[in-house]
């Protein structure tokens, strides 16, 4: 059974924790209730109650949706919406599109060819500065000079031709190198640490997709 998508886009359990049903079985009328959900391996598991007795074994939520379909008579209680947690993949669409961002800017990058043509020359300046110190040569100073001011030019071009240079500068996460999962495969302190902006990004994917089906 998919998760629910609430109205915010955000993945929800398809029952809220708190919801308290009249079920009727054999002519015998009993009280169910939700205790608390988790979530394992892409199923929601439900800690139910029946009349007040927390049941032996977890119910899946497709079990949940057959109990009130065959035994519920009257909801007593909505109970409460709760999210689901971070999902793998809203981690790899958040990531994938932040890699595809980062791709995009280096080839409008690459693709410049005034920013090159500086890159050539900020690069032979850089070893003409090397030499000068190490024979000690006089006019370092001006070399430095001309070098910052190429540089500040080469940065300027890349802005003009709409380049995003502020994600060159971004610090990349050690444990997976912005792709939101660690060397385990599992996802990345990183990725938790962004919770809450992966997955506004994902439900903004899913409210869209959602205009376009209506
Ligand atoms: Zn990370």
């Amino acid at each position: 059974m998919p998760p629910k998508v609430g109205n915010d886009g955000r993945l929800y359990y398809n029952y809220n924790v708190g919801l308290r049903v009249v079920m009727k079985e054999n002519n015998e009328g009993w009280h169910f209730e939700i205790k608390n959900a988790t979530y394992l391996s892409c199923t929601e598991y439900y800690t139910c109650a029946r009349n007040g007795e927390l049941m032996p074994a977890q119910l899946s939520a497709n079990r949940v949706r057959f109990l009130l379909s065959v035994c519920g008579q009257e909801v007593i209680a909505a109970g409460e919406a709760r999210e689901l947690p971070l999902l793998p993949e809203e981690v790899e669409n958040f990531y994938s599109d932040k890699i595809e961002y980062y791709d995009k800017q280096l080839a409008k990058m690459v693709n410049c060819k005034a920013y090159g043509e500086a890159r050539t020359k900020i690069n032979a300046l850089a070893c003409k500065i090397g030499t000068y110190e190490a024979l000690e040569k006089p006019g370092v100073e001006e070399l430095k000079k001309e070098y910052a001011e190429i540089e500040n030019s080469a940065n300027e071009i890349l802005i003009k031709a709409g380049v995003d240079v502020s994600i060159f500068n971004m610090q990349r996460c050690p444990d997976c190198n912005e792709h939101g999962f660690d060397k385990y495969g599992s996802i990345c302190a990183c990725a938790y640490a962004k919770a809450e902006e992966i997955k506004d990004f994902n439900a903004k994917i899913r409210l869209k997709a959602r205009k376009y089906q209506n």
